[in-house]
């Protein structure tokens, strides 16, 4: 993928120039900040420039000006976020306002004597990824700063942010520049990249780049310097690649591979060129690429482009390495056997440097699960938590950590008996995933003899060894967009057969339903236009899509009957909301059977349809549609948002309603009693099915098959052949009559009692 181009910038050369001799030459940093101010405002025909510094508290003092009042510098104060200054730095990007006294985010400081100046143009000044303060000119005419203009003052912003790091400032600065001396337990919530616990050690990703020389003295040299540390960077992807433990082409190879596709990205490296011939060093090049890129990432909502922009800037950081000679391996680092790295953001690249038996677990700043570093975490194995925000600044090397990627929270410095529970979990943690391993073989069914078949969810190819591992009886759903999200363009026919090839293949004849894509709304892909719906989950997704551009379904069905040739093959289609969608879907894929036929392919030994119940309008189309489907299962996580009107990806209404209520186990019931009537086989995939409290019900409810994430397989069996089941029948069908919100604390003293391991 190549980043969006950027209006080429050739820099101001002769301001370059001045602030190389500025910085070179002593004095105080004040005097020089003074100087530069000036030195900007000239050179920008600014009537006013000023810097405005990070302190510590959060508040951003104005340190030094051309323009405005002398008598405000080192008086104005303003806090994160608050005024267009604070609005710069809390947002870390720039703002440029052809009349800053309309904006909503104005705060007039009388003593500045700024009432006369209306356009405005700020910049923050950024170091290793953190603000330090912020840049800005004004001019007294209403004007548009041109984007060289924003370029040149992005530039010099870089120039300063080195001035900042020679340490004249350092103790006045803000918490996000330097890390608190406080030793208090700190507690961080963020989001699980994956499961798992673990206490250690906390190292700093710490990149420790120093920019000393922003500046060319010669660009000939320069540019030589740029070209042999590529190679460098090359040529170290390239050897991390053909290590063994990951040689076995799973999607963290792929996804390796992309970004080593990345690397050689013609438009990266132009531009890193053109930021050179503007009179930049090598590394000030990059950087000034990087900041464009962050800039441009902070703009796009998109996760997964986001997340495109993040490998540019893991690709950058690795090489300022290069550049800086300090691209040693991180093994090197003499790394605590219990490590618990910290970083802001890290490349898949950047978490294989690190010896992955002494890694603990990851800590992340920013990072979402579709990340290639998450991709990679999960098949090493090694828990991870993301958007811990300021855990760096609050963090010090060698601090205690205990990491919960289970409910997503951090905890620095934990006191003792923390510590000790924690410690205590773990272990406990341990002993259960042995005894859920000792099950692995032994039957799924009650004590009353009721057979239940437990199934996993997957999406990736790293998810398929859990398959056997766990001891599931085939994957009840099978995600077919994740492996569309974390590619880079859409996969044609035979890529696609490819992979469902390999995902039977591993599944080793046990059955798989593959999920027809469910994109759209918030899943979007970068090579499918965004629909921007208010409502994206409601929105145009999943086979609402499939059927308006049915050119996009139609090459996932017919990879889909080519990868089945001669097997069985079971297709799903997600958000069904009325039959005839189901009968339109269905039809597509005949079509493409017929055409395989026709074309002399093998059969599948069988094709078997249906649908996902997760628009409550389906539940009373059912004996409808039971005539015409094979299978229904239900989506628990769709299903529940729609029933009670409640996103299910909003935080305040996390535990507001709950699956465990009258009205939610009535609606199963029903459906379940229904089902079973109509001899059609019923299953449900959403998260719930892999909580063993959950599964219970669900089991008392008439649910006979049941597919969750792998790690719940084995706390699900435990807890089913524990069970005596026909007594709780009677027992849910009380329950559902209550006018409780939840009946969770009666299942959950009804499992208590009588020994059902919850
Ligand atoms: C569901 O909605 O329950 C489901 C399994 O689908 P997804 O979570 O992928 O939307
Ligand atoms: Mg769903």
């Amino acid at each position: 993928m190549t980043p969006p181009q950027t209006l080429g910038w050739v820099g101001s050369r002769r301001l370059l120039r001045q602030l190389r001799d500025l910085m070179k030459g002593g004095g105080s940093v004040q005097d020089r900040l003074n100087h530069t101010v000036a030195l900007i405002a000239d050179d920008m025909v600014a009537e006013v420039c000023s810097f405005y510094l990070l302190r510590a508290g959060e508040m951003l003092e104005l340190f030094a000006t051309k323009g405005l009042s002398p008598e405000a510098v080192h008086r104005t104060r303003l806090r994160l976020g608050e005024g267009i200054v604070g609005d710069i730095a809390a947002h870390a990007r720039p703002l440029n306002l052809p009349d800053a006294q309309v904006h909503p985010n104005f705060a007039y400081r009388p003593e500045t004597g700024e009432e006369v100046y209306h356009s405005m143009l700020g910049v923050p000044v950024m170091r290793d990824g953190r603000v330090q303060g912020v840049l800005a000119v004004q001019n007294r005419a209403s004007r548009h700063y041109g984007d060289e203009e924003v370029e040149t003052l992005e530039t010099v912003a870089m120039v300063l942010a080195e001035l900042l790091s020679s340490g004249e400032l350092a103790g006045t600065m803000g918490s996000g520049s330097f890390n608190t001396s406080d030793a208090m337990p700190a507690r961080f919530g963020g989001i699980v990249l994956n499961e798992g616990l673990a206490i250690g050690q906390a190292v700093m990703h710490d990149r420790g780049i120093v920019i000393r020389q922003v500046v060319a003295e010669d660009p000939a040299v320069e540019l030589q310097r740029l070209d042999l540390a590529l190679k460098a960077m090359l040529g170290q992807l390239d050897n991390l690649m053909a290590r063994d433990e990951l040689s076995d082409g799973g999607e963290h190879q792929e996804v390796l591979e992309t970004f080593r596709m990345f690397a050689e990205d013609r438009g990266w490296v132009e531009r890193i060129r053109e930021q050179l011939r503007g009179g930049l060093s090598a590394e000030a090049a990059v950087q000034r690429v990087q900041i464009d890129l962050r800039n441009r990432m902070n703009r796009v909502k998109d996760p997964y482009l986001r997340e495109r922009y993040a490998d540019f800037e893991d690709l950058g950081n690795r090489l300022l390495h290069h550049l800086l000679g300090s691209a040693g391996s991180a093994e090197d680092r003499g790394l605590p056997d219990n490590t618990v790295l910290l970083a802001r953001s890290l490349g898949p690249a950047d978490l294989l440097d690190y010896d992955a038996a002494k890694l603990k677990a990851v800590v992340l700043e920013e990072g979402s699960p579709t990340a290639h570093v998450a991709i990679v975490a999960r098949a090493l194995g090694i828990p991870m938590v993301g958007r811990c925000r300021d855990v760096l600044a609050r963090a010090r090397a060698d601090d205690i950590v205990v990491v919960d990627g289970v409910t997503g929270q951090v905890l620095l410095r934990p006191r003792s008996g923390i510590r000790e529970s924690f410690v205590e979990a773990i272990r406990a943690g341990e002993e259960r995933r042995q005894l859920f391993a000792a099950t692995r073989d032994l039957p799924a069914v009650t004590r009353d003899g009721v057979k239940i078949s437990l199934q996993v969810n997957a999406g990736l190819l790293v998810d398929l060894p859990q398959l056997h591992a766990s001891g599931a009886d085939g994957i009840g759903l099978y995600r077919t967009e994740v492996p569309f999200m974390v590619r880079d363009s859409f996969p044609d026919v035979a890529a696609q057969v490819e992979l469902y090839q390999r995902v039977l293949d591993q599944a080793e004849g046990k059955p798989v339903t593959f999920r027809t894509l469910d994109v759209g709304g918030d899943k979007s892909l970068p090579y499918w236009a965004d629909t921007k719906d208010d409502n994206p989950s409601m929105g145009w997704r999943a086979i609402r899509i499939g059927l308006d551009r049915p050119a996009m379904l139609r090459q996932q069905l017919r990879a889909l009957v080519r990868s089945a040739a001669g097997r069985q093959l079971r297709v799903m289609f997600p958000m069904i909301a009325e039959v005839s969608e189901f009968v339109r879907a269905k039809h597509l894929l005949e079509r493409e059977v017929a055409r395989h036929l026709a074309e002399g392919g093998e059969a599948p030994t069988s094709v078997e349809t249906g649908v996902m119940l997760e628009v409550p309008a389906l539940a009373w189309q059912l004996p409808t549609l039971f005539d015409l489907v094979d299978f229904v299962s239900v989506g628990s996580n769709d299903l529940l948002q729609f029933l009670f009107a409640s996103d299910r990806g909003n935080p305040r209404l996390a535990r507001r309603y709950d699956i465990l209520s009258p009205p939610a186990l009535s609606f199963l019931l029903s459906l379940a009693r229904q089902a079973d009537q109509a001899g059609v086989r019923l299953s449900l995939c959403g998260e719930a099915a892999g909580h063993p409290l959950e599964a219970m019900a669900l089991i008392a409810a008439g649910f006979r098959i049941l597919s969750m994430p792998p790690t719940g397989i084995g706390p699900v069996k435990l807890m089913l052949r524990s069970l005596e089941l026909a007594p709780l029948q009677a027992y849910l069908q009380h329950l559902c009559r209550l006018p409780h919100a939840s009946v969770r604390g009666s299942l959950r003293a009804y499992a208590r009692d009588r020994g059902v391991v919850t």
